[in-house]
């Protein structure tokens, strides 16, 4: 998938997942508060841009959760010296949906097996229009939700997050180098739900709105 965002373009690279940043999410779930970021991965196939309107439904499994999050652009490779220096990696944000089969992630759990099947399918990464970064910008109150058919399900702060993006950003770079094009959803607050075919869902950052229909 190709990305514009500040007059530059990127190929979609690698997706970097971030569970259990939000205490009322990890709650919600019954997970214990993590101490260091939970970090797991889905493959660029994962990946739906905000120009395809329609994400099919899997063909396993029955429970597909939303969980709304803001998900941050690299744009350049390296790895940051602190977390001051990793708002220099970040070209872009938007908001999307790390899309779970919930049904199929609970039975993986209870085995104490990895998650790729409920979490990294085809198509089970949305992404709105990236909208450009400039490390002087706040990213400690930045406001995003979710709504299915018009309601809201899901509403988040970054202040809420247990782990900041620039820290999530220095985890991440302690295992992997950074590279231009990777993403990084950062986590999602409490209200997470099912998705139903036909259902429309919409998530918003700061005002932009992107949306999808599950189709039937
Ligand atoms: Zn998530």
């Amino acid at each position: 998938m190709k990305i514009k965002v500040g007059g530059k373009s990127f190929e979609a690279g690698r997706v970097f997942c971030i569970g259990r940043n939000y205490a009322a999410h990890a709650k919600e779930l019954k997970n214990d508060i993590p101490v260091e970021p939970v970090i797991f991965c889905k493959p660029p196939t994962s990946l739906v841009s905000h120009l395809q309107k329609e994400i099919p439904f899997p063909a396993f499994g029955g429970e597909l959760h939303h969980e709304v999050e803001i998900v941050a652009l690299i744009g350049k490779a390296g790895k940051p010296e602190s977390e001051t220096d990793a708002l220099n990696y970040i070209a872009g944000l938007t908001a999307g949906l790390d899309l779970t089969m919930r049904d199929v992630q609970d039975d993986l759990r209870k085995k104490g097996l990895p998650w790729e099947k409920s979490k990294a399918f085809d198509f089970s990464a949305p992404v709105g229009e990236f909208i450009s970064f400039a490390p002087e910008q706040k990213l400690d109150d930045l406001r995003f939700s979710c709504a299915v058919n018009g309601v809201l399900r899901q509403s988040g702060n970054t202040r809420d997050m247990l782990f900041s993006i620039p820290r999530l950003i220095m985890e991440i770079s302690r295992y992997w180098k950074l590279l231009p094009g990777d993403l990084i959803f950062t986590g999602t607050p409490e209200g997470v739900g099912p998705l139903l075919r036909g259902d429309c869902v919409e998530v918003s950052l700061a005002g932009h709105k992107w949306i999808w229909t599950i189709q039937n």
